[in-house]
């Protein structure tokens, strides 16, 4: 039985990584600054503890025998409104996080180590480019600040997995959905805002879409994303590794999706709003080298996703 400490594991892909890894037997840590919304932990033990203190990474951190596998999660995330507004929170509160967690887990010597970067870390892109590799992350010129933190926090990783000589494993995530995901509040991602806009919008209304609806993206359902996680983890695999679906559709072509999924005729109003970047197009050439394939294309990930935001809204509105 391994033992595994989880952080932000309160949160959303922490949250479902949990899960996977009890259902396959380990002892697992959770740790967060907030206790899950939706339920409680899988974990063995759920510690609530801020990140940012160095003291609160060495707790986390103290296990008898130590840990065989830390994966860290835990951030000051959302999507595209929050990070454009909430742009020195980002900074600050994620560069605390990640130096005091690595430095932590050097001074206790983790054997491995797995950080969670974005492709937020890449230029912007324009519809039709061929795709990026992650080493053209460099020259660097992410599109927002969340893209920089992310960039400094994967370097310090790699210079303490160098210096103190364990693992460190890299992923970056292009957007993840699914269940029990933040669904209202100014965090929510786009999969999520718009499965809630559909499911509060009656049958042939309107919902407005930030942007013109022609922003491109590709988004992976969160199962195939913590599958990627774990293998990646495990692998020898060095530097950062984009983890995503290979299948990129507009904003618009998301919304049709979720209408589709939804039985509903939904008609869009297009109105100002923080989009991002233009378009995206990424190599999965170095974590499908490992076996990894995305095993939900965006209709059947809406279709499990769906459901459980429209079941959050109706609860809302009862309550
Ligand atoms: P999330 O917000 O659901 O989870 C992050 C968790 O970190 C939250 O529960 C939050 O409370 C916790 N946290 C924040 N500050 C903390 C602190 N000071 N101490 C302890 N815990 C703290 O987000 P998520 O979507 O599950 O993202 C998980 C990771 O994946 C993050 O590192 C994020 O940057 C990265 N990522 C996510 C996506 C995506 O589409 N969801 C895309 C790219 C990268």
């Amino acid at each position: 039985m391994k033992r595994i400490l989880v952080t932000g594991a309160g949160g959303f892909i922490a949250g479902h990584l949990v899960k996977r890894l009890k259902a396959e037997g380990d002892w697992v840590r959770a740790v967060d600054i907030k206790l899950p919304e939706f339920g409680p932990s899988a974990a063995d033990e759920f510690a609530k503890l801020d990140l940012r203190d160095r003291e609160a990474c060495r707790r986390a951190l103290e296990v008898e025998g130590g840990f065989d596998e830390v994966y860290h999660l835990a951030a000051d995330m959302g999507g595209m409104g929050f990070i454009h507004s909430a742009e020195c929170e980002i900074m600050r509160n994620n560069a605390l996080i990640n130096l005091n967690m690595i430095d932590a887990a050097a001074a206790v010597g983790v054997p491995r180590y797995f950080f969670s970067s974005s492709v937020c870390v890449y230029r912007d892109m324009q519809p039709g480019e061929p795709e990026l590799t992650e080493a053209d992350a460099y020259p660097a010129l992410p599109d927002n600040e969340y893209g920089w933190e992310k960039l400094y926090a994967e370097r310090t990783a790699e210079a303490y997995g160098r210096r103190f000589g364990f693992a460190v494993r890299i992923a970056r995530f292009q957007n993840c959905y699914g269940p029990e995901g933040t669904w209202r509040g100014g965090r929510e991602k786009a999969p999520a805002a718009i499965c809630r806009k559909v499911a509060e919008a009656p049958d042939g209304g309107t919902i407005e879409v930030w942007g013109d609806g022609s922003a491109v993206r590709s988004y992976t359902y969160v199962d195939d994303m913590v599958e990627g996680i774990v293998l990646l983890t495990r692998s020898d695999l060095e530097g950062p590794v984009n983890i995503g679906s290979p299948q990129y559709v507009t904003v618009d072509e998301l919304v049709a999706t979720v209408a589709k999924v939804a039985g509903k005729e939904i008609a869009i109003e297009h109105v100002e709003g923080p989009v991002g970047v233009q378009s995206r197009n990424f190599s999965h050439a170095r974590i499908e080298s490992l076996g990894w394939r995305a095993r939900h294309d965006l209709e059947s990930g809406i279709a499990r996703t769906f459901p459980w935001i429209a079941e959050q809204v109706a609860l809302a509105a009862a309550s």
